[in-house]
Parts: structure tokens; C-alpha cells; sequence
């Protein structure tokens, strides 16, 4: 089964702006996807989507066999749960450190006390940041913050990482570290689609490319480039 299912997908804000247009996805569990296009494109919709931050005008979104739109208010955060969100400008909690950051999203779950303490470690070893766990974010590189995020998002063991340009802050080195951390994530299992601008990252990879222009879906290739000039 699918874990992603998009069909018949609209979406055109009240401005009369029309962001998607009859987007049809099916993502597998395992898959790493990118999502390139333009600016304006409609990426960061698309990825919205995902969370039910926005909803689509027309169309039906299955997380996991899990109709989105039919989801009640009180069961979005369930939703959100079993995905794991990285944004461009990272959203750490600037007064916790890095160790609270990433223990904050176990809280919230209500992971038992010893779990956390034992889980925490082993995620901000995986992202190469065990020696910072006393830091706070504003002690920290932007590449080492943005790490912290991915330590904050896989710490649950998310069904599915989305990504909107997790390495639009940072230079290409450091987004190097960053995309390696995302496949390392990857051939453990997770799933992972990922909005990205930087042409040098989807070349490298070879995984698969939807390209989005002007709303619809105008490539999607499983070992994919990214197909553009670089905008910046
Ligand atoms: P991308 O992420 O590829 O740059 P977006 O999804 O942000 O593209 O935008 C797609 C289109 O939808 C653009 O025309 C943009 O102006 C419009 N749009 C995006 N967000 C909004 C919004 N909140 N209200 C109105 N129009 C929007």
C-alpha cells in the first residue's frame, strides 16, 4: 500500500491564486522524494498539504490509509504526530537546549521518562551532535541547528520526514553533512520528501524528482535530476 496517496488534488487560495492542479502521487514506504520547480511553483503548498497546515480545494490525501480531509480538529495532532516536519529557519526553542529540544517532542507525546532518557542520546548521536546536548540553538552553527531539528524529527520514529528546503540557510558544504544525514535517515527506513531548491543536492542523489510548474505535476522520475537553472 501506499504510504502517500494524492488524487484529483486542487488548490487555489482565497486570493484566486492556484497553487496545485489535479495532482496525482502515490509515495511508497521507504521512498526519498524531492520536490523541485520554480519559485511559485507550488512546492511549499504541496508540503502544507502533507500536515493539513492548508487544506486542498478538491481531491483526497491518504496518509498511511488515513483519509487527511476527513480528520476532526482534535485528530490533526495525531496526524502530525507520525510525521516529522524540518523547515528552512529550523523552529528550535531558542531558551532549551539542544537535549530539551529534542526531549520536548517525546514530552508531548507522552513518552515514558526512561524512553526519553535513553532515546535522546541515540538520535543526537545519529545527527553528530551527542557532544552538544548542553548547548542552546544560539551556541549553535545553522548547520548544527538544523540538525537538532532532524534529531527532533525522527526521535518518534515518524512514518514520513518532510522536508521544505532543510538546507535553503546553509552553504554547500554544510548541506552536504545535511543530505547525508537525510539518506543516512533514508536507508534506515524512513520515508522522506523533501521541497529543495539545490540543484547540486537532487544531482547527487539520484532519488526521485516530481517537478512542479505552474501548479502541475510536469516530471517524475525515479532517478531524477534536478532540470533547472539555479534560481540563487
Ligand atoms: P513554491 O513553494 O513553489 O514557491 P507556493 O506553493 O508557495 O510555491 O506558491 C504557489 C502559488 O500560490 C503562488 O502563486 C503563490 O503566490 C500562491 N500562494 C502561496 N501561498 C499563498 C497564500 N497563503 N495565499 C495566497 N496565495 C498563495
Amino acid at each position: 500500500m501506499a504510504l502517500l496517496t494524492m488524487t484529483g488534488i486542487s488548490k487555489t487560495y482565497q486570493s484566486g491564486a492556484t497553487a496545485l492542479r489535479n495532482i496525482d502521487i502515490h509515495i511508497k514506504p521507504g521512498e526519498f522524494v524531492f520536490v523541485v520547480g520554480p519559485s511559485g511553483a507550488g512546492k511549499s503548498t504541496f508540503i502544507k498539504l502533507l500536515f493539513r497546515e492548508i487544506e486542498p480545494t478538491t481531491g483526497k490525501i491518504f496518509v498511511d490509509g488515513v483519509d487527511v480531509m476527513s480528520l476532526k480538529p482534535n485528530e490533526i495532532p495525531y496526524l502530525r504526530r507520525q510525521l516529522g516536519i524540518i523547515f528552512q529557519d529550523y523552529r528550535l526553542l531558542n531558551d532549551r537546549t539542544v537535549y530539551e529540544n529534542v526531549a520536548f517532542a517525546m514530552e508531548v507525546i507522552e513518552a515514558p521518562t526512561e524512553k526519553i532518557k535513553k532515546r535522546v542520546p541515540e538520535v543526537l548521536e545519529l545527527v553528530g551532535l551527542r557532544s552538544r546536548a548542553d548547548n542552546y540553538p544560539g551556541e549553535l552553527s545553522g548547520g548544527e541547528q538544523q540538525r537538532v531539528a532532524i534529531a527532533r524529527a525522527i526521535v518518534n520514529d515518524p512514518l514520513l520526514v518532510i522536508a521544505d528546503e532543510p538546507t535553503g540557510n546553509l552553504d554547500p558544504e554544510t548541506s552536504m553533512e545535511i543530505m547525508k544525514i537525510f539518506s543516512h535517515i533514508n536507508e534506515n527506513g524512513t520515508t522522506i520528501i523533501m521541497a529543495t531548491h539545490d540543484k547540486t543536492m537532487v544531482d547527487f542523489m539520484q532519488k526521485r524528482v516530481i517537478a512542479i510548474e505552474d501548479g502541475y505535476i510536469v516530471r517524475d522520475d525515479l532517478k531524477g535530476v534536478y532540470g533547472y537553472e539555479p534560481e540563487h
